[in-house]
C-alpha cells in the first residue's frame, strides 16, 4: 500500500477535421512535402492578417456538445506570447479568458465522472526535426495553423487506467462526431499529463510535474506509472518534488527534467486585435446539435433497451461507427438483432481481426438474407458460413448462389422423421439412453441422420425433431 494519493489532470489536444487551416486557406493535411502548405499568414509574416475558419469554430462547439459543456455565446481569440522556432509569429493564437466551451464531463466505465474544465480553440505550431549537432534542426511549418481543440480536465484522475479509459472515450466520441480523426500515430491527438502526489487523505494537493505531448495510449500509461514511482521515491526520501516539465522517453522508459516551472511563465495573454470576438448564436448551436450523430454512449444504451442486447454485445457493436451503422442496417433488413449480433461478434469480426480500419467482406443486405435462410432452416449454419464466403468472393445474391451451388437443404421434415423412426426400431437402447442423458447420445443420433442424408439435413431441425420424438 502506497502512502500517497495520486492526482492527475490532463490537457488533450486534437487536430480538427477541417479542409483548411484555422486562419488561412492553406490545406490542412498530414504528410505533405515540408513547408508546402504554407503562406504568409501561417508562417507569421509581418502584416499578414488572419481570418478565422468558421468550420473550426463549429467543430470546437461540436466537441463541447459531445461532453455536455456549456457553449459560450461569446468567445475571444487571444495571443499567447512566447518564442520558439516552431512558432514563427512568436505567439500562439489561443483562447484564455473566454473559451468556446466550459464545464462538461466524461463518464468512465467505472461510473466515475471526470469533470472537464474547458475546451478551447487554438492553432498548432510547426514541427522541428533534430537531425544531429553538425546538421542542426529542420523546421516544417505545414502543421503551423492547424486548428486544434484543447480539452482541459479537472485533476480528477487517480490511476493510469482511468486516464486510459478517458482518452479512449474522448477519441471515440470525437471520431464518431466527425470532429477529429485522432490518429495518434500522426500526432492528431496528444496528451499532456499533470501529476502530483499527496499524503493519503490529505485535502491539499502536492506539487505537480507535467509531461507533454504523449502520443500513444501505451506511452501515457507507462509515463504515468513511472512518474508515480519517481515522485513517491522523491517524497519518501524526504525531498520535495520540483514543479517542472519532464520529457518522457519511450525508448528509455523514463523521463528527465526539461524545464523548471517554479516561476510561472508570463505569456502576456491579450485579445488578438486582428480577430473579432466570436459571437455564437443559439440557433447555430441548435443546428450543430441537430447534425450530430448519436454518440457511442447513447448508442450503447439504445442497443440494450431497444434491441434487447446484452451490455457485452452493445459495447462491441458500438466500438466504431462503422460496425454500429453496419449492425443497424442489417437489422433494418432482418429484424433479429440478437442473431445478427451473434454473427457479427463471432463470425464477421474474426474475418477482419487485427486490422484497425476495415470493412466487412459482405454487405448488410446479403448478410441479413443469409442469417434469415439459416433461421428458416433452408441451410444450416456451416453452409451459411460457406455461403457468406462465396457471396464475399462473387458479390452474387445469396439465394441465387445457394441454388447454383446446391447448398439448399433438400431433406424435408418428413424424411428426417422417417429416418428417426427407423433409427428407433434398430437402436431401442440408444433411444432409452437419450431419455436419461440426451447429451451423451445426441451426437450419435444426429450422425446417423447425416450419414443417411449425405450431410444435407439441417442439424438444428434434426435436433428439434429428436427432442420431439424421443424426449
Ligand atoms: P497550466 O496552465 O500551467 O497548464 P492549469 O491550471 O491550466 O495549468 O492546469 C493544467 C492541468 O493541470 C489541468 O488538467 C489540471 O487539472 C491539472 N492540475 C492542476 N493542479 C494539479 C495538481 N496539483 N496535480 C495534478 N494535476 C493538477
Ligand atoms: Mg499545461
Ligand atoms: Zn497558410
Amino acid at each position: 500500500m502506497s502512502a500517497f494519493d495520486v492526482v492527475i489532470g490532463l490537457e488533450v489536444h486534437a487536430e480538427l477535421n477541417t479542409n483548411t487551416k484555422i486562419f488561412c486557406s492553406c490545406k490542412n493535411e498530414f504528410g505533405a512535402d515540408p513547408n508546402k502548405n504554407t503562406c504568409p499568414v501561417c508562417t507569421g509574416m509581418p502584416g499578414a492578417l488572419p481570418i478565422i475558419n468558421r468550420k473550426a469554430v463549429e467543430l470546437c462547439i461540436k466537441a463541447g456538445l459531445c461532453f455536455g459543456c456549456k457553449i459560450a455565446d461569446y468567445a475571444v481569440m487571444e495571443r499567447k506570447n512566447y518564442f520558439y522556432p516552431d512558432l514563427s509569429k512568436a505567439y500562439q493564437i489561443s483562447q484564455m479568458v473566454h473559451p468556446l466551451c466550459e464545464g462538461g464531463s466524461v463518464k468512465l466505465d467505472s461510473g466515475k465522472e471526470v469533470r472537464l474544465n474547458r475546451i478551447h480553440l487554438e492553432e498548432d505550431a510547426g514541427k522541428l526535426t533534430h537531425i544531429s549537432k553538425s546538421v542542426g534542426t529542420l523546421v516544417d511549418y505545414n502543421r503551423g495553423g492547424t486548428p486544434l481543440i484543447e480539452i482541459v480536465t479537472e485533476p480528477d484522475f487517480e490511476t493510469a487506467e482511468e486516464v486510459d479509459d478517458f482518452l479512449k472515450k474522448v477519441r471515440e466520441a470525437l471520431v464518431f462526431a466527425n470532429v477529429a480523426e485522432c490518429k495518434m500515430e500522426e500526432g492528431g491527438m496528444r496528451c499532456d499529463v499533470n501529476l502530483s502526489l499527496k499524503p493519503k487523505g490529505s485535502p491539499v494537493f502536492g506539487t505537480r510535474t507535467e509531461m507533454k505531448n504523449l502520443n500513444s495510449f501505451k506511452s501515457v500509461t507507462r509515463a504515468i506509472e513511472y512518474e508515480i514511482k519517481r515522485q513517491a521515491e522523491v517524497l519518501g526520501s524526504g525531498e520535495r518534488v520540483i514543479q517542472e516539465t519532464r520529457k518522457w522517453s519511450d525508448d528509455k522508459g523514463k523521463n528527465t527534467a526539461m524545464r523548471s516551472k517554479e516561476q510561472a511563465q508570463d505569456y502576456r495573454y491579450f485579445p488578438d486585435p486582428d480577430i473579432l470576438p466570436i459571437e455564437v448564436d443559439l440557433a447555430d448551436v441548435l443546428r450543430i446539435k441537430g447534425e450530430m450523430p448519436m454518440l457511442p454512449v447513447e448508442r450503447r444504451e439504445m442497443y440494450q433497451t431497444k434491441f434487447g442486447l446484452p451490455a457485452y454485445d452493445a459495447g462491441i457493436l458500438t466500438s466504431s461507427k462503422y460496425i454500429s451503422d453496419y449492425f443497424k442496417k442489417c437489422v433494418s433488413f432482418y429484424d433479429a438483432p440478437k442473431k445478427i449480433s451473434n454473427w457479427i461478434l463471432t463470425d464477421l469480426l474474426k474475418l477482419v481481426k487485427e486490422e484497425e480500419v476495415f470493412e466487412f467482406p459482405i454487405a448488410e443486405q446479403p448478410l441479413a438474407e443469409i442469417i434469415k435462410m439459416v433461421d428458416e432452416k433452408k441451410i444450416n449454419k456451416t453452409v451459411g458460413l460457406q455461403l457468406l464466403d462465396q457471396v464475399a468472393q462473387t458479390g452474387k445474391d445469396p439465394m441465387t448462389l445457394a441454388k447454383e451451388l446446391g447448398l439448399l437443404t433438400t431433406i424435408s421434415e418428413e424424411q428426417i422423421t422417417t429416418l428417426l423412426q427407423a433409427f428407433k426400431d434398430s437402436n431401442p437402447k440408444a433411444v432409452e439412453d437419450y431419455k436419461k442423458e440426451p447429451q451423451r447420445v445426441i451426437g450419435f443420433i444426429v450422425g446417423y441422420v447425416m450419414k443417411n442424408t449425405a450431410g444435407k439435413a439441417n442439424g438444428e431441425l434434426v435436433k428439434s425433431l429428436i427432442a420431439k420424438l424421443f424426449g
